[in-house]
C-alpha cells in the first residue's frame, strides 16, 4: 500500500467551555486535545489502515507526549517527530464566537513546532512514501516552507503525488513569503482539496463553476470542494461528482476538514473511484463532528463502514 507522509505543526489545543465565551477574561476550558492540522490528517489516515507519518517536532513535555502517544496508537509512523528540550510543544486556545466563527490564540511558531526540520529521521520516512500532503496552515514560518517544499520535491523527484488543503489559519500564516509558497504548492498539487471559500484565494473567477474552470484549465488534475455539512464535490476534466453529507448532530467542527481530507487522498491512494473515496470521506468528516475535540473525532476504517452501512440502510 502506499504511503503518505504530511509535515507541519503539531500542537494541543485547549478549547473554552461555552460558545461566546472571551479570552479577555477568565472561564472554563477543557482540554489538552492533542491536534495540528496535519496531525489530525496523519491520524485519520492510519486509522483507515493508510501507511502513514508526520514529520513534526514538539517539546519534551507532557503536551509533545500527548500527541505521539495518541499518533502511534492510532497507526501512523511517528519516527520523525523531533522532541525537543527546552522548548514547549505548540498551543491552541480555541474559542467559538455566537456566530460559529472561531477564534484562535496560537503559540506554533515560538514554540517547538518551529524547530520543525529536514533532518535525517524525515529523509529516512521520505525514502519509503509514494504521497505527500500538505496544509497551507503547515506553511507556517519560512523554515516551515521549506520543509514542505523539500519533502514535495523529495516524492515527485521518484513519481509520487502531492494533494493540498489550504486550510487557511490568518493567525499563524504569517510567513513573508506565504503567498509565493501556496502558489508553488499548488503547482505541484495532483490532488486540490479546499473549502468552498478558500477556493477564491486561488482563482479570481467571480463564482464557484468558473473558479474550477479556472483551475482545471491551470492544469490541477482535480479540485475536492468541501461544503461542510452539505458534502463534497469533486471535479476533474472528465466531469463532476457531487455527493451530500451524512446527517449528524455537530458537536464540534473542529478537524472535519483534515479527517475528510485523510479519507478522501488514503481511497484515491488506492485507486477507489471518485464516488467511493467521497462517500468515505464524507463519513469522515462527518464522523469527525460528533466528538468535542480535533483527533478526538478520528474514527478506524470499521467504524466508518458500519456508519456508512447503516445511514444507507436508513436512507
Ligand atoms: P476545517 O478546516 O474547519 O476542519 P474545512 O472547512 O476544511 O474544515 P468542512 O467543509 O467544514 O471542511 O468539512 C469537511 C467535510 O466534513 C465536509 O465536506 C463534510 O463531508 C463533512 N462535514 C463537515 N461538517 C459536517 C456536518 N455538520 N455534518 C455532516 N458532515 C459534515
Ligand atoms: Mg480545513
Amino acid at each position: 500500500m502506499k504511503k503518505l507522509v504530511s509535515a507541519g505543526e503539531i500542537l494541543v489545543e485547549i478549547m473554552a467551555e461555552r460558545i461566546g465565551q472571551s479570552f479577555l477574561e477568565p472561564g472554563p476550558l477543557v482540554g489538552p486535545f492533542p491536534s495540528g492540522a496535519p496531525a489530525i490528517f496523519i491520524g485519520q489516515a492510519a486509522a483507515l489502515g493508510q501507511p502513514a507519518g508526520l514529520i513534526g517536532a514538539v517539546g519534551k513535555d507532557d503536551f509533545g507526549q500527548l500527541n505521539i502517544d495518541r499518533l502511534h496508537a492510532l497507526g501512523a509512523d511517528v519516527s520523525a517527530i523531533a522532541v525537543h528540550e527546552g522548548h514547549a510543544t505548540g498551543t491552541a486556545f480555541v474559542t467559538y464566537r455566537p456566530d460559529a466563527s472561531r477564534h484562535f490564540v496560537f503559540n506554533i511558531r515560538n514554540s517547538a513546532a518551529g524547530l520543525l526540520e529536514m533532518n535525517d529521521a524525515a529523509e529516512r520516512l521520505l525514502d519509503g512514501a509514494n504521497h505527500v500532503h500538505v496544509m497551507g496552515s503547515s506553511l507556517f514560518s519560512d523554515r516551515a516552507t521549506e520543509v514542505a517544499l523539500a519533502a514535495i520535491a523529495a516524492v515527485k523527484a521518484k513519481g509520487g503525488t502531492v494533494s493540498f488543503d489550504p486550510n487557511i489559519r490568518r493567525e499563524i500564516m504569517q510567513a513573508s513569503g506565504m503567498r509565493q509558497a501556496l502558489d508553488q504548492v499548488l503547482a505541484e498539487t495532483d490532488v486540490f482539496l479546499p473549502s468552498d471559500n478558500e477556493l477564491f484565494l486561488f482563482s479570481s473567477a467571480g463564482d464557484e463553476p468558473s473558479a474550477v474552470a479556472d483551475l482545471l484549465n491551470r492544469g490541477i488534475p482535480c479540485i475536492v470542494l468541501k461544503k461542510g455539512a452539505d458534502g463534497a464535490a469533486y471535479h476533474d476534466r472528465q466531469g463532476t461528482v457531487a455527493m451530500p453529507g451524512f446527517a449528524v448532530e455537530e458537536i464540534d467542527p473542529t478537524g472535519a476538514g483534515d479527517c475528510f481530507g485523510a479519507a478522501f487522498v488514503s481511497f484515491w491512494l488506492r485507486g477507489a473511484a471518485p464516488a467511493e473515496a467521497l462517500r468515505v470521506a464524507n463519513a469522515c468528516g462527518a464522523l469527525a463532528v460528533t466528538r468535542k475535540g480535533p483527533i478526538e473525532g478520528i474514527h478506524r476504517l470499521a467504524d466508518v463502514e458500519a456508519f456508512i452501512a447503516k445511514a444507507e440502510m436508513l436512507a
